[in-house]
């Protein structure tokens, strides 16, 4: 199947919701924290806490690889070794053997997508690859509420070889308290239908519950989709053109994802 170019709209899909966290949740700074804590997360130059959607999409795209195979797509986990999927994503496929020399010497627009549609994971092609932009964006969390301060955590450092706690080797961190919540949206452009089926499975995980950020094993970061609404606008619809174009409209399409998702679990074919 070849896509079309890109760069042409043909349909948009978003989806927004509020992300609820029923913990505390620590998304790391790199820095000593606010607190004088050894550990500080990420904040707004005024103290309140940001989700940023790069870690929103990264945590999405790692459940997208690891539902991807129960729904017949392919996804190189970026290592080709791994996986045993050839695909751009992984840098040492992208350099082995001239694979990135034989794409440049392709000179023709049309060819080019044909190389990279041959050469690149599903996964890869909503997700995006150094070779291909991606098709999936989140925004960054809109802070709706929270605990207005920060925690501090204890940690101790385990020795990794035997599991013990290191004498005397403590640290101490910050989290978010438990109850942040959070408006989030998502779009996605030219999905075609077993696209949505990867977004629609990954979204249902999201629903049930699972965790962001660091200190997960700690029991921190539990976090759970809710509601949630699904929107689209269909470019060759000329009535859901008009209403997006004019009155910056979608349509609902709230069963959208469920749809797709059925079609594929029961054997509908997407090649
Ligand atoms: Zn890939």
């Amino acid at each position: 199947m070849m896509n079309n170019p890109n760069n042409i709209f043909r349909r948009k899909v978003k989806i927004t919701g509020r992300l609820v966290f029923d913990t505390a949740f620590h998304i790391g700074s790199g820095r000593e924290g606010e607190l004088a804590t050894d550990m500080g997360v990420l904040l707004e130059p005024d103290g309140r806490p940001i989700l940023p959607g790069s870690t929103l999409k990264g945590n999405f795209r790692s459940f997208a690889e690891r539902l991807s195979g129960y729904l017949g797509l392919t996804a190189c986990l970026l290592d080709c070794s791994l996986s045993g999927v050839k695909c751009v994503g992984d840098e040492s496929y992208r350099n082995s053997k001239g694979v990135y020399d034989k794409f440049k010497e392709i000179k023709e627009e049309r060819k080019k997508l044909d190389w990279l549609e041959n050469n690149t994971c599903d996964v890869c092609k909503l997700f995006g690859s150094p070779l291909q932009a991606s098709r999936i964006f989140f925004s960054d969390g809109e802070l709706l509420d929270w605990g207005r301060g920060l925690q501090v955590r204890d940690g101790v450092c385990i020795d990794r070889d035997t599991e013990t706690a290191r004498h005397g080797a403590k640290y101490d961190f910050e989290v978010v308290p438990k109850g942040a919540e959070f408006k989030i949206s998502i779009e996605i452009e030219n999905p075609e239908d077993h696209e949505l089926a990867l977004v629609g499975a990954a979204l249902a995980e999201w629903e049930n519950g699972f965790r962001l950020g660091g200190f997960t094993s700690r029991g921190l970061g539990k976090v759970s989709l809710t509601s949630k609404k699904v929107e689209e606008t269909d470019y060759s619809n000329s009535e859901q053109l008009k209403n997006y174009l004019l009155y910056r409209e979608m349509s609902n399409a709230d069963s959208l994802f469920n749809d797709c998702l059925e079609q594929v679990l029961n054997g509908g074919n997407h090649a």
